[in-house]
């Protein structure tokens, strides 16, 4: 197929998501948090797709599932930078995994859910979640104990993460850049159409297209040019085009983790927020 998906499921919710035009008026701290949980799903997203992008180019071996190799390879990335970022953005992604899950329509999985490329959402919620534990345990035990990554896998994670960053870097050593990067570098936005004018707007004041390819192109010697899109892709996704060697981020994509997050993630984040406010209160404690 011409194009590889990052998430078929996806593309079954999208009739069923509420588009941000009818969501509550959220407040500037709300819409805040809604871009931080965005952004960070929108962060291994790329980095996903630029999985993808290096097997291609660069013609590496992959043992086992594509998908699952290159969700591995986006979360090995952000540990390794090690940034409180992409830390939030890592517990962002695990959190959207769960959250899409958990809004499936109540028919339940099908035989696609099962057959198709990816790992089920929740599959991919916890992988990620066991990387993080097993890179380091004191770090993430905490998180992943919260979503409910029981201690005796958790200690099991180690192995999963030592086995998946030697990989990794085993098979992309060759392809280091060493030196001044000489890459061409292609970013694109494609009109919205006037349907996604402030996804369009903060993607490109978020530059999350230009960091990737700057980061691609600074890190690897790649055969091709690095061309990154934003556009309108008429589904939920986000895609590596083999015809056209380029990473697409479409505009739907970004738009469903925002109504995600509005419907599903801040309610509850909000009422557990308020919970530990209480108790600190009861405590005579002040937050
Ligand atoms: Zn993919």
């Amino acid at each position: 197929m011409a194009k590889r998906l990052i998430a078929a499921a996806m593309v079954l919710l999208a009739s069923v998501a509420p588009s941000s035009a009818q969501q509550p008026r959220l407040t500037n701290e709300q819409h805040e948090a809604a871009v931080q949980f965005v952004m960070g799903n929108v962060r291994h997203t790329m980095l996903h797709e630029i999985g993808h992008l290096l097997v291609d180019q660069l013609n590496l071996p992959v043992l086992g599932r594509e998908e699952d190799a290159v969700d591995t390879m986006a979360t090995v990335m952000m540990l390794e930078t090690g940034t409180q970022a992409d830390v939030i953005a890592l517990q962002d992604t695990v959190d959207g995994w769960l959250y899409s899950e958990a809004t499936r329509p109540t028919r339940g999985y099908v035989n696609a859910d099962f057959y198709g490329a990816h790992s089920l959402d929740i599959q991919r919620s916890y992988a990620i979640a066991c990387l993080m534990v097993g890179s380091d345990y004191d770090k993430h035990t905490q998180y992943a104990t919260r979503i409910s990554l029981p201690i005796d896998r958790q200690n099991s994670c180690a192995e999963d993460y030592r086995i998946a960053e030697q990989g990794w870097n085993t098979v992309l050593e060759p392809y280091r850049r060493v030196g001044a990067i000489d890459a061409a570098i292609d970013i694109q936005y494609r009109d919205s159409r006037g349907e996604y004018p402030d996804v369009e707007a903060l993607l490109r004041q978020e530059r999350v297209l230009e960091f990737y390819a700057d980061w691609v192109a600074k890190n690897f010697v790649l055969p091709n040019p690095v061309r990154m899109t934003a556009e309108n892709c008429g589904e939920v996704n986000a895609f590596y085009d083999l015809g056209t060697r380029e990473v697409i981020l479409c505009y739907e994509w970004v738009d469903f983790f925002y109504d995600l997050f509005v419907t599903e993630v801040m309610p509850v984040r909000e009422h557990f927020a308020l919970v530990r406010k209480l108790k600190l209160e009861k405590l005579g404690r002040p937050e």
